[in-house]
Protein backbone atom coordinates (compact mmCIF):
# COMPACT_ATOMS: atom_id res chain seq x y z
CA UNK A 1 0.00 0.00 0.00
CA UNK A 2 0.90 3.40 -0.49
CA UNK A 3 2.25 5.10 2.57
CA UNK A 4 0.07 8.46 2.69
CA UNK A 5 0.61 11.42 4.80
CA UNK A 6 -1.47 13.96 6.71
CA UNK A 7 0.22 17.26 6.70
CA UNK A 8 -1.51 20.65 8.57
CA UNK A 9 -0.17 23.28 6.49
CA UNK A 10 -0.40 26.72 8.10
CA UNK A 11 0.52 29.44 5.55
CA UNK A 12 0.41 32.26 8.00
CA UNK A 13 1.12 35.80 7.77
CA UNK A 14 3.35 38.23 5.47
CA UNK A 15 5.74 36.03 3.09
CA UNK A 16 4.43 32.80 4.94
CA UNK A 17 1.75 32.04 1.76
CA UNK A 18 4.54 32.87 -0.63
CA UNK A 19 7.30 30.21 0.50
CA UNK A 20 4.87 27.97 1.87
CA UNK A 21 3.38 27.03 -1.84
CA UNK A 22 6.81 25.86 -3.94
CA UNK A 23 7.77 24.14 -1.10
CA UNK A 24 4.20 21.95 -1.10
CA UNK A 25 4.73 21.66 -5.01
CA UNK A 26 8.41 20.36 -4.43
CA UNK A 27 7.39 17.91 -1.84
CA UNK A 28 4.51 17.05 -3.86
CA UNK A 29 6.53 16.40 -7.17
CA UNK A 30 9.10 14.32 -4.84
CA UNK A 31 6.21 12.32 -3.39
CA UNK A 32 5.02 11.33 -7.26
CA UNK A 33 8.17 10.45 -7.86
CA UNK A 34 8.67 8.23 -5.01
CA UNK A 35 5.84 6.11 -4.25
CA UNK A 36 4.31 8.01 -1.52
CA UNK A 37 1.63 10.41 -1.21
CA UNK A 38 0.95 13.56 0.80
CA UNK A 39 -2.22 15.32 1.92
CA UNK A 40 -2.22 18.87 2.42
CA UNK A 41 -4.25 20.87 4.34
CA UNK A 42 -4.87 24.20 4.96
CA UNK A 43 -5.12 25.16 8.36
CA UNK A 44 -6.32 29.44 9.64
CA UNK A 45 -3.89 30.99 12.00
CA UNK A 46 -1.93 34.17 12.52
CA UNK A 47 -1.80 37.61 13.15
CA UNK A 48 -3.99 38.44 10.11
CA UNK A 49 -6.49 35.73 10.93
CA UNK A 50 -6.61 36.96 14.40
CA UNK A 51 -7.28 40.82 13.05
CA UNK A 52 -10.37 39.34 11.09
CA UNK A 53 -11.97 36.81 13.73
CA UNK A 54 -10.65 37.89 17.20
CA UNK A 55 -8.62 34.17 16.98
CA UNK A 56 -4.63 33.32 16.33
CA UNK A 57 -5.59 29.53 16.26
CA UNK A 58 -8.82 28.79 16.24
CA UNK A 59 -9.49 25.28 18.10
CA UNK A 60 -10.29 23.27 14.31
CA UNK A 61 -6.44 24.56 13.49
CA UNK A 62 -5.00 22.69 16.82
CA UNK A 63 -7.32 19.50 16.00
CA UNK A 64 -5.99 19.04 12.56
CA UNK A 65 -2.24 20.09 13.51
CA UNK A 66 -2.95 17.49 16.37
CA UNK A 67 -4.44 15.06 13.96
CA UNK A 68 -1.89 15.57 11.29
CA UNK A 69 1.38 13.32 11.06
CA UNK A 70 3.55 16.28 10.54
CA UNK A 71 2.83 20.07 10.79
CA UNK A 72 4.42 22.43 8.05
CA UNK A 73 3.97 26.18 8.92
CA UNK A 74 5.97 29.53 7.57
CA UNK A 75 6.00 32.12 9.52
CA UNK A 76 3.31 33.86 11.77
CA UNK A 77 2.86 36.97 13.79
CA UNK A 78 2.89 40.73 12.57
CA UNK A 79 4.39 44.16 14.34
CA UNK A 80 1.36 45.59 13.15
CA UNK A 81 -1.40 43.41 14.94
CA UNK A 82 -1.25 42.66 19.09
CA UNK A 83 -3.09 41.15 22.06
CA UNK A 84 -4.63 43.39 23.78
CA UNK A 85 -1.66 43.42 26.80
CA UNK A 86 0.44 44.22 23.69
CA UNK A 87 1.98 40.84 23.23
CA UNK A 88 2.91 39.28 19.84
CA UNK A 89 0.58 36.68 18.24
CA UNK A 90 2.62 33.78 17.81
CA UNK A 91 0.45 30.54 17.44
CA UNK A 92 3.85 28.48 16.68
CA UNK A 93 4.39 29.11 20.54
CA UNK A 94 1.09 27.88 21.61
CA UNK A 95 1.71 24.80 19.32
CA UNK A 96 5.04 24.07 20.69
CA UNK A 97 3.39 23.84 24.21
CA UNK A 98 0.16 22.53 23.68
CA UNK A 99 1.99 19.50 21.94
CA UNK A 100 5.43 19.28 23.99
CA UNK A 101 8.08 20.31 21.40
CA UNK A 102 10.71 20.07 23.71
CA UNK A 103 13.69 19.16 21.05
CA UNK A 104 13.99 22.61 19.06
CA UNK A 105 16.16 21.02 16.05
CA UNK A 106 18.63 24.17 14.31
CA UNK A 107 20.84 23.04 11.80
CA UNK A 108 23.90 25.76 11.08
CA UNK A 109 25.28 24.43 7.24
CA UNK A 110 28.00 26.95 5.76
CA UNK A 111 28.97 25.25 1.89
CA UNK A 112 31.56 25.83 0.28
CA UNK A 113 30.83 29.07 -1.72
CA UNK A 114 27.80 30.23 0.86
CA UNK A 115 28.22 34.27 2.04
CA UNK A 116 29.03 34.06 5.58
CA UNK A 117 30.80 36.39 7.55
CA UNK A 118 33.26 33.62 8.74
CA UNK A 119 36.81 34.65 7.11
CA UNK A 120 37.36 30.60 6.24
CA UNK A 121 36.18 28.20 3.76
CA UNK A 122 35.97 25.42 6.38
CA UNK A 123 32.20 23.80 5.36
CA UNK A 124 30.31 23.92 8.96
CA UNK A 125 27.59 21.64 10.17
CA UNK A 126 26.41 21.26 12.89
CA UNK A 127 22.76 20.40 14.84
CA UNK A 128 22.01 22.78 17.54
CA UNK A 129 19.02 21.50 19.96
CA UNK A 130 17.08 23.98 22.16
CA UNK A 131 14.91 22.67 24.40
CA UNK A 132 11.96 24.45 24.09
CA UNK A 133 9.28 24.10 26.44
CA UNK A 134 10.50 25.30 30.10
CA UNK A 135 14.34 26.65 31.24
CA UNK A 136 13.82 30.23 31.19
CA UNK A 137 10.57 30.74 29.52
CA UNK A 138 8.77 28.47 32.14
CA UNK A 139 6.91 31.58 33.30
CA UNK A 140 6.99 33.18 29.95
CA UNK A 141 3.57 35.83 30.17
CA UNK A 142 3.29 34.92 34.17
CA UNK A 143 6.65 36.75 35.32
CA UNK A 144 6.49 38.53 38.76
CA UNK A 145 7.07 42.79 38.16
CA UNK A 146 6.56 44.52 41.34
CA UNK A 147 7.52 48.12 41.55
CA UNK A 148 11.21 47.56 42.39
CA UNK A 149 11.45 44.05 41.93
CA UNK A 150 10.73 41.38 38.45
CA UNK A 151 11.29 37.34 38.61
CA UNK A 152 11.13 34.99 36.17
CA UNK A 153 11.77 31.37 37.10
CA UNK A 154 14.13 28.83 35.17
CA UNK A 155 12.72 25.30 35.15
CA UNK A 156 14.73 22.09 34.77
CA UNK A 157 12.99 19.00 34.61
CA UNK A 158 13.46 15.50 34.63
CA UNK A 159 10.76 14.77 32.48
CA UNK A 160 11.66 16.92 29.40
CA UNK A 161 15.45 16.63 29.68
CA UNK A 162 15.71 12.99 29.59
CA UNK A 163 14.02 12.51 26.68
CA UNK A 164 15.87 15.62 25.06
CA UNK A 165 19.26 14.11 25.64
CA UNK A 166 17.78 10.71 24.16
CA UNK A 167 16.99 12.64 21.10
CA UNK A 168 20.74 14.33 20.68
CA UNK A 169 22.18 11.18 21.51
CA UNK A 170 20.10 9.53 18.51
CA UNK A 171 20.33 12.11 16.58
CA UNK A 172 24.55 12.28 16.94
CA UNK A 173 23.99 8.31 16.19
CA UNK A 174 21.96 8.29 13.25
CA UNK A 175 24.42 11.38 11.90
CA UNK A 176 27.49 9.44 12.47
CA UNK A 177 25.81 6.14 10.24
CA UNK A 178 24.88 8.64 7.35
CA UNK A 179 28.63 9.92 7.90
CA UNK A 180 27.31 13.16 8.27
CA UNK A 181 28.96 14.05 11.93
CA UNK A 182 31.77 12.49 13.97
CA UNK A 183 29.32 10.87 16.68
CA UNK A 184 29.26 13.75 19.13
CA UNK A 185 27.08 15.97 21.84
CA UNK A 186 27.80 19.14 23.71
CA UNK A 187 25.91 19.52 26.64
CA UNK A 188 26.02 23.52 26.60
CA UNK A 189 25.02 24.97 30.33
CA UNK A 190 26.05 27.23 33.50
CA UNK A 191 26.95 23.93 35.45
CA UNK A 192 29.72 26.33 36.82
CA UNK A 193 26.98 29.16 38.65
CA UNK A 194 24.04 27.27 38.66
CA UNK A 195 22.57 24.44 40.34
CA UNK A 196 20.09 23.84 37.54
CA UNK A 197 22.60 23.33 34.99
CA UNK A 198 24.51 21.07 37.26
CA UNK A 199 21.15 19.06 37.55
CA UNK A 200 20.81 19.26 33.86
CA UNK A 201 24.28 18.01 33.13
CA UNK A 202 23.74 15.03 35.64
CA UNK A 203 21.20 14.00 33.69
CA UNK A 204 23.35 14.61 30.26
CA UNK A 205 26.24 12.53 32.01
CA UNK A 206 23.77 9.74 32.45
CA UNK A 207 22.53 9.25 28.93
CA UNK A 208 26.13 9.87 27.87
CA UNK A 209 26.79 6.73 29.97
CA UNK A 210 24.98 4.79 28.10
CA UNK A 211 25.86 5.58 24.56
CA UNK A 212 29.38 4.26 23.93
CA UNK A 213 29.88 4.95 20.30
CA UNK A 214 29.28 8.50 20.99
CA UNK A 215 32.13 10.75 22.79
CA UNK A 216 29.94 13.35 24.86
CA UNK A 217 31.35 16.61 26.13
CA UNK A 218 30.71 20.16 28.20
CA UNK A 219 30.99 23.46 27.58
CA UNK A 220 29.69 26.73 28.75
CA UNK A 221 27.13 28.57 27.13
CA UNK A 222 29.46 32.03 27.03
CA UNK A 223 32.20 30.01 25.65
CA UNK A 224 30.04 28.40 23.55
CA UNK A 225 29.24 31.25 22.09
CA UNK A 226 33.00 32.22 21.25
CA UNK A 227 34.02 28.93 19.93
CA UNK A 228 31.01 28.97 17.49
CA UNK A 229 32.59 31.74 16.13
CA UNK A 230 36.41 30.68 16.24
CA UNK A 231 35.80 27.28 15.36
CA UNK A 232 32.42 26.30 14.73
CA UNK A 233 33.42 23.27 12.64
CA UNK A 234 34.34 21.66 15.62
CA UNK A 235 30.85 20.74 16.89
CA UNK A 236 28.53 18.23 16.03
CA UNK A 237 25.57 18.22 18.60
CA UNK A 238 25.27 20.29 20.78
CA UNK A 239 21.62 20.38 23.03
CA UNK A 240 21.14 23.26 25.84
CA UNK A 241 18.04 24.77 27.48
CA UNK A 242 15.82 27.38 25.80
CA UNK A 243 16.80 30.85 26.75
CA UNK A 244 21.04 29.99 25.62
CA UNK A 245 19.23 28.08 22.86
CA UNK A 246 16.72 30.70 21.53
CA UNK A 247 20.14 32.98 21.71
CA UNK A 248 22.78 30.96 20.12
CA UNK A 249 20.53 29.71 17.12
CA UNK A 250 20.50 33.21 16.07
CA UNK A 251 24.34 33.33 16.39
CA UNK A 252 24.06 30.55 14.04
CA UNK A 253 21.87 32.04 11.93
CA UNK A 254 24.25 34.84 11.80
CA UNK A 255 27.38 32.36 10.86
CA UNK A 256 25.03 30.89 7.82
CA UNK A 257 24.57 34.34 6.12
CA UNK A 258 21.39 35.36 7.79
CA UNK A 259 17.73 33.96 8.16
CA UNK A 260 16.92 33.11 4.94
CA UNK A 261 18.77 30.19 5.28
CA UNK A 262 17.88 28.68 8.71
CA UNK A 263 15.35 26.00 8.61
CA UNK A 264 14.30 24.38 11.96
CA UNK A 265 12.23 21.27 13.13
CA UNK A 266 10.54 21.41 16.67
CA UNK A 267 10.08 17.89 18.12
CA UNK A 268 7.77 16.25 20.37
CA UNK A 269 7.49 12.58 21.40
CA UNK A 270 4.64 12.60 18.81
CA UNK A 271 4.16 15.50 16.99
CA UNK A 272 6.54 18.02 15.20
CA UNK A 273 6.20 21.21 13.33
CA UNK A 274 8.58 22.30 10.94
CA UNK A 275 9.37 26.07 9.69
CA UNK A 276 12.08 28.36 8.89
CA UNK A 277 13.58 30.57 11.56
CA UNK A 278 13.07 33.22 10.75
CA UNK A 279 9.87 35.73 11.08
CA UNK A 280 6.80 37.06 8.60
CA UNK A 281 9.51 39.67 7.15
CA UNK A 282 6.29 41.82 6.11
CA UNK A 283 8.77 44.36 5.50
CA UNK A 284 9.13 42.21 1.62
CA UNK A 285 5.57 40.75 1.53
CA UNK A 286 3.99 40.21 -2.13
CA UNK A 287 7.01 41.32 -3.81
CA UNK A 288 7.82 37.76 -4.76
CA UNK A 289 11.45 38.57 -3.45
CA UNK A 290 11.60 36.23 -0.07
CA UNK A 291 13.99 33.63 0.24
CA UNK A 292 12.30 30.25 0.04
CA UNK A 293 15.52 28.18 0.69
CA UNK A 294 14.75 28.23 4.97
CA UNK A 295 11.19 26.69 4.22
CA UNK A 296 12.26 24.08 1.55
CA UNK A 297 15.10 22.86 3.95
CA UNK A 298 12.03 22.93 6.58
CA UNK A 299 10.59 20.38 4.38
CA UNK A 300 13.48 18.61 3.85
CA UNK A 301 13.73 17.90 7.59
CA UNK A 302 10.17 16.63 7.45
CA UNK A 303 10.80 14.34 5.17
CA UNK A 304 13.25 12.59 7.24
CA UNK A 305 11.44 12.90 10.33
CA UNK A 306 8.71 10.98 9.07
CA UNK A 307 11.10 8.47 6.70
CA UNK A 308 12.32 7.67 10.42
CA UNK A 309 9.35 7.66 11.88
CA UNK A 310 7.78 5.45 9.56
CA UNK A 311 10.59 3.48 7.90
CA UNK A 312 10.23 4.64 4.63
CA UNK A 313 13.43 4.78 3.09
CA UNK A 314 12.65 6.59 -0.51
CA UNK A 315 11.64 9.47 1.69
CA UNK A 316 15.06 9.83 3.19
CA UNK A 317 16.47 9.78 -0.04
CA UNK A 318 13.87 12.46 -0.83
CA UNK A 319 15.24 14.37 1.47
CA UNK A 320 18.85 14.04 1.05
CA UNK A 321 18.07 14.82 -2.51
CA UNK A 322 16.17 18.22 -1.58
CA UNK A 323 19.18 18.95 0.88
CA UNK A 324 21.62 18.44 -1.83
CA UNK A 325 19.67 20.43 -4.71
CA UNK A 326 19.41 23.06 -2.33
CA UNK A 327 23.46 22.81 -1.40
CA UNK A 328 24.18 22.82 -4.83
CA UNK A 329 21.79 26.30 -5.51
CA UNK A 330 23.65 27.87 -2.41
CA UNK A 331 27.29 26.07 -3.52
CA UNK A 332 26.97 28.08 -6.59
CA UNK A 333 25.73 31.64 -5.66
CA UNK A 334 24.30 32.02 -9.51
CA UNK A 335 20.69 32.38 -8.46
CA UNK A 336 20.02 34.46 -4.98
CA UNK A 337 17.58 36.26 -3.44
CA UNK A 338 18.49 39.72 -2.18
CA UNK A 339 19.05 39.33 1.61
CA UNK A 340 22.01 36.52 -0.21
CA UNK A 341 23.80 39.71 -2.18
CA UNK A 342 21.90 38.87 -5.04
CA UNK A 343 19.16 39.95 -7.23
CA UNK A 344 16.71 36.51 -7.31
CA UNK A 345 13.43 36.37 -6.71
CA UNK A 346 11.54 33.84 -5.04
CA UNK A 347 10.36 31.94 -8.07
CA UNK A 348 13.75 32.20 -9.79
CA UNK A 349 15.21 30.37 -7.08
CA UNK A 350 12.59 27.60 -6.88
CA UNK A 351 13.67 27.22 -10.32
CA UNK A 352 17.22 26.69 -9.55
CA UNK A 353 16.05 23.98 -6.98
CA UNK A 354 13.98 22.36 -9.75
CA UNK A 355 16.46 22.26 -12.18
CA UNK A 356 19.32 20.79 -9.39
CA UNK A 357 16.69 18.00 -8.25
CA UNK A 358 16.33 16.90 -12.19
P1 LIG B 1 10.02 37.34 14.33
O1 LIG B 1 10.13 38.15 15.58
O2 LIG B 1 8.63 37.08 13.87
O3 LIG B 1 10.91 36.13 14.28
P2 LIG B 1 11.85 39.16 13.17
O4 LIG B 1 11.56 40.46 13.81
O5 LIG B 1 13.05 38.40 13.60
O6 LIG B 1 10.57 38.26 13.17
P3 LIG B 1 11.82 38.68 10.37
O7 LIG B 1 10.43 38.69 9.93
O8 LIG B 1 12.50 37.36 10.46
O9 LIG B 1 11.96 39.51 11.69
O10 LIG B 1 12.66 39.62 9.43
C1 LIG B 1 13.92 40.19 9.79
C2 LIG B 1 14.58 40.73 8.53
O11 LIG B 1 15.01 39.63 7.72
C3 LIG B 1 13.65 41.55 7.67
O12 LIG B 1 14.33 42.62 7.08
C4 LIG B 1 13.18 40.58 6.62
O13 LIG B 1 12.84 41.19 5.39
C5 LIG B 1 14.38 39.66 6.46
N1 LIG B 1 13.94 38.30 6.11
C6 LIG B 1 13.39 37.40 6.95
N2 LIG B 1 13.07 36.28 6.30
C7 LIG B 1 13.43 36.47 5.02
C8 LIG B 1 13.37 35.66 3.85
N3 LIG B 1 12.86 34.42 3.85
N4 LIG B 1 13.80 36.20 2.69
C9 LIG B 1 14.32 37.42 2.64
N5 LIG B 1 14.43 38.23 3.72
C10 LIG B 1 14.00 37.77 4.90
Amino acid sequence: MTPEFKIAVFQGDGIGPEIMAPTVALLESLAAGSGYTFDFQDYPAGAAHYAKTGESLPAASMDGARAADAILLSAMGLPSIRYDDGTEIAPQIDLRKALTLFAGVRPVTIRPGQPTPLATDKPVDFVLIRESTEGLFYTQGRGEVEADEARETLRITREISEPLFRFAFDLAEARKAAGTGPGKVTCVDKANVFRAFAFFREMFDAEAAKRPGIEADHAYVDATALWMVERPWSFDVMVTENMFGDILSDLGAGLMGGLGLAPSADIGADHAVFQPCHGSAPDIAGQGVANPIAMILSGAMMLEWLAGRHDVPAMAADALRLRRAVDAVVSEGRVLTRDLGGSAGTADVVRAVEEALA
